[in-house]
């Protein structure tokens, strides 16, 4: 976190607001002369106006803080702008323009000019040379670097009254993706605001939802067959918006930057392609884990992991994916059915980010570890019901991946729903024992409800400590039904956590 240095001397030169008298109104002034209209005049006939008006806009009465900017002419009309400056340096985006019609009747001022009192001295200014790294501290990640130049200005802001010596940098940060405006204190470096740049949008592509097998119904013909295309895969092709694009062409967005996009490219944001080519699993990252964020954001959360997460797609050649707490990235694996051709497994894997969001090294303990593959196969298991158009594989997470090593009916990475009980079923493996877990967690979304359930255990994560036991976990959810609902459900969670062995009090 940025350490606050009071540099600046607090005591400035007060600035008396002079306010004239107008002279006269709007309405009783004579017309401008219509005659010439060159610029020069056009902007005697603005200045003129504006000082008359200076008092109902709060501008000075001889305008000396008002820097002449550009005129411009159209057959409609003359549009004159003026810049707020302070020491003659500007105000940013502080301006006022003034329309005036072809005969310089019926003048229309727009003003942004924001009134001050004092201005504030600073006996030191930061060096310019340390403007961009802090500039990038302040937007994300400062290692990850820029994709292109960084640019500073000096000038002021308004803040609370007071004009205040600051820098505008704009950075070009990696991570997260995007072009930031930031205002600087110009003495003490301190985050005055920050505004992204960059203009959202949206693309269309073509995903698995949640998986072939699933959408399908069954597993029928569906193959891997070493990722080569079939009728039967691209007819289980949906139609999907990706929201949040950065409009660079490739997929990154608020929510999700993928690493391995450099071949997934499209000016016009279109990501049509079908399985056998790997830029369909960079679609697949890219949607199902921005709908998942937006998910958790329409819950109520805001701060649950709300950031672009990396993403490295098709970047290990096991049938393994993995999240990495060191870098906060996750990556997909290509063994067997390539592993984000599975929105469970993708579903899975982000709730590792999720909870490590939460909970900073979440999972230090078996017990914790098995909660953490347990949270996965829930966040998995109940994003393909939510998603899907078929009622298939239910208690089931990632029919689709599975198809590579089950030969059950549904292949099921794992189930929710096989009745294993604390302490008696442990077995000493994270996610064999997170089947206890996920079935309370699964429980609670088929008696309360997906939303109530998962805003529940989101809630509950924040109690947790990376060392947390099933019972720490179980209490925690009680705790937070008690908090966002008065203990409504608090019965229904006795029931289903006794049902698994843990007692919840
Ligand atoms: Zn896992």
């Amino acid at each position: 976190m940025f350490k606050r240095h009071k540099l600046w001397s607090t005591v400035a030169a007060a600035i008396a607001l002079t306010l004239a008298v107008p002279t006269a109104m709007a309405e009783t002034e004579a017309p401008i002369s219509a005659e010439q209209k060159q610029p020069a005049d056009t902007k005697v006939a603005a200045d003129r106006y504006l000082k008359e008006h200076a008092k109902q806009y709060q501008l000075k009465a001889d305008l000396s803080d008002l820097k002449y900017v550009t005129t411009i002419q159209t057959d409609a009309g003359h549009y004159v702008r003026y810049q707020q400056i302070v020491n003659n340096a500007p105000v940013f985006n502080r301006q006022v323009t003034v329309t005036l019609d072809r005969s310089f009747h019926n003048p229309l001022v727009i003003s942004g000019y924001e009134p001050y009192t004092t201005v504030q001295q600073v006996s030191q200014l930061l060096p310019p040379g340390d403007l961009k790294a802090k500039a990038l501290q302040f937007v994300g990640d400062q290692a990850q670097g820029e994709w292109a130049p960084s640019s500073e200005e000096y000038g002021y802001t308004i803040q609370k009254g007071v004009a205040t010596p600051t820098y505008r940098v704009v950075v070009h940060s990696k991570a997260p993706y995007g072009a930031w405006e930031t205002y600087i204190h110009a003495g003490s470096g301190e985050l005055l605001r920050k505004r992204n740049l960059n203009q959202r949008v949206n693309g269309t592509g073509k995903v698995f939802l949640p998986n072939p097998v699933e959408s399908q119904g069954s597993v029928g013909n569906l193959k891997d067959n070493n990722d080569q295309d079939s009728p039967e895969l691209t007819k289980q092709l949906k139609s999907v918006t990706l929201q949040g694009l950065d409009g660079s062409g490739y997929l990154r967005g608020q929510y999700v930057y993928i690493n391995s996009a450099a071949k997934t490219y499209s000016a016009a944001n279109q990501f049509n392609y079908t399985r056998s080519n790997d830029s369909f699993e960079d679609v697949m990252a890219y949607y199902h884990i921005d709908t998942l964020q937006r998910y958790l954001q329409q819950l109520g959360f805001k701060n649950v992991n709300n950031r672009a997460i990396k993403v490295n797609v098709n970047a290990s050649p096991d049938d393994n994916s993995y999240y990495q707490p060191s870098t906060g990235e996750l990556t997909f694996g290509t063994g067997g059915v390539d592993d984000a051709e599975d929105a469970g497994v993708i579903a899975h894997e982000y709730g590792h980010a999720i909870q490590d969001n939460q909970v900073p090294g979440f999972g230090d303990s078996h017990e914790g570890g098995s909660m953490g593959e347990g949270f996965g196969d829930f966040l998995g298991a109940t994003y393909e019901d939510a998603t899907s158009s078929t009622s298939f594989g239910k208690a089931c997470v990632a029919e689709w991946d599975a198809t590579s090593y089950s030969s059950s009916n549904p292949p099921c990475l794992r189930r929710l729903d096989v009745n294993k009980v604390y302490p008696r079923d442990l077995q000493n493996e994270v996610h064999a024992d997170g089947e206890i877990w996920s079935q309370g967690l699964y429980d609670m979304a088929q008696a309360f409800g997906r939303d109530v359930a998962t805003k529940i255990i989101i809630q509950a994560h924040f109690s947790l400590t990376p060392t947390a036991t099933f019972k720490d976990g179980a209490k925690a959810i009680k705790q937070a039904d008690l908090q966002l609902y008065g203990g409504q459900h608090a019965g229904d969670i006795d029931r289903i956590w006794k049902a698994r062995g843990i007692p919840t009090s």
